[in-house]
């Protein structure tokens, strides 16, 4: 049996290793150069970093088996910190949890080199549409190539995507909503200064959601050119008022607003304010999904060997977009 998957994000890559494994001939299809989809790693000249997912947690044992395999193979590490939150006056609080959290080592996306090892993967290859012909499925990019001949295509592209790829094959497309995944805009600073050491991680308001302190993370190469290297994710509402096209560099609204944040923190010792030595910013116009967001069903077409899967079909992020692949697997293969 052929199996074409369209997206090399956890999803994508963790069905293709699955079906590999069992003897399955599986090609995978990825639009970017990069693997990993939103579980992204920026490589520039001053730095590299994160700019989609910062860290993931594990709960379902089958995830966690997995997770442990991984740390044993030194894919990932556990990235321990106490959060900060911001308080309703905006001062910084510990936000002691319980929670574990890990990383890709040495860099997020590191996971999909892992599971991408030993997989035939076409890079730079956006397809464009699926044409069934002769009960064997063609796809075909936006460079004008075709692939053919296979029996099942498995579509691991974030919602909106995959259900325009999917209209007017399967009825499953229907049960894929055309809004489900909320933008965020994310900026990355070098920053010369001081800020004090326990402050790794920030959960923080309506402007900026959430803050990793990049260089504080396991296994990150530090350049000399800088103090720190941190990572800003602005809020769903923040981001979704955002023009990307206006490419307006947002590096000093981020800087202020993170600088008020550590400024909130009693006893500092040294007070050296931050500054910008370097920074980048990348839009995620499909990044996580709204909270509370309708689950739609199981989205596999038996009769037509096409199936959707993805972190939005089973509960949102990187361990929902690991079990949706085996959840596929499973109960279809
Ligand atoms: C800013 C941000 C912060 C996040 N924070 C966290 C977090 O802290 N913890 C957590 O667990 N999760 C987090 N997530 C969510 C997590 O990244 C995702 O849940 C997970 O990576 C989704 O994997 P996926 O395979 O379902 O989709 P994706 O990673 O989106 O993979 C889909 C792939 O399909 C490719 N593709 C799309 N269309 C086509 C096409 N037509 N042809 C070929 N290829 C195509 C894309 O390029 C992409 O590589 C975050 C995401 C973002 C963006």
């Amino acid at each position: 049996m052929k199996i074409a998957i369209i997206g090399a994000g956890v999803s994508g890559l963790t069905a293709a290793h699955h079906l590999t494994t069992r003897g399955l001939e599986v090609e995978v299809f990825e639009k970017s150069r990069g693997l990993g989809g939103r579980l992204a790693t920026k490589r520039l000249d001053w730095a590299h970093m994160d700019t989609g997912a910062q860290y993931f947690t594990a709960r379902d044992p089958r995830f966690v088996q997995q997770v442990t395999s991984w740390q044993e193979a030194g894919v990932v590490e556990p990235w321990p910190f106490t959060p900060y939150s911001l308080s309703a006056d905006g001062a910084l609080l510990p936000s002691p949890d319980q929670t574990l959290r890990y990383v890709g080592v040495p860099g997020m996306n590191n996971l999909a080199h892992a599971l991408a090892k030993k997989l035939t993967v076409h890079r730079k290859q956006c397809i464009t549409s699926l044409v069934r012909k002769h009960n064997r499925w063609r796809l075909v990019s936006d460079s004008g190539d075709q692939f053919t001949d296979y029996d099942w295509v498995i579509v691991s592209a974030p919602a909106e995507q995959s259900r325009v790829l999917l209209s007017g094959h399967t009825p499953i497309a229907e049960h894929i909503s055309s809004e489900l995944l909320e933008p965020c805009l994310a900026l990355v600073i070098a920053t010369s200064g001081h800020a004090p050491e326990a402050v790794q991680g920030i959960f923080g308001d309506g402007t900026v959601g959430w803050v990793s302190r990049l260089s504080a993370k396991p296994q990150r190469a530090k350049d000399a050119a800088y103090d720190d290297l941190w990572l800003l994710h602005f809020s769903s509402d923040w981001s979704a008022n955002y023009d990307p096209s206006a490419e307006n560099n947002i590096g000093p609204i981020g800087l202020e607003w993170l600088q008020n944040a550590i400024d909130t923190l009693p006893d500092q010792k040294e007070k050296k304010p931050l500054q910008i030595v370097n920074h980048c910013q990348h839009y995620w116009r499909f990044a996580r999904m709204a909270k509370n967001s309708e689950q739609p069903p199981t989205l596999i077409d038996k009769s037509n060997h096409l199936a959707a899967i993805g972190d939005w079909s089973y509960g949102g992020r990187i361990e929902g977009a690991y079990l949706s692949a085996l959840h596929l697997i499973h109960t279809t293969f």
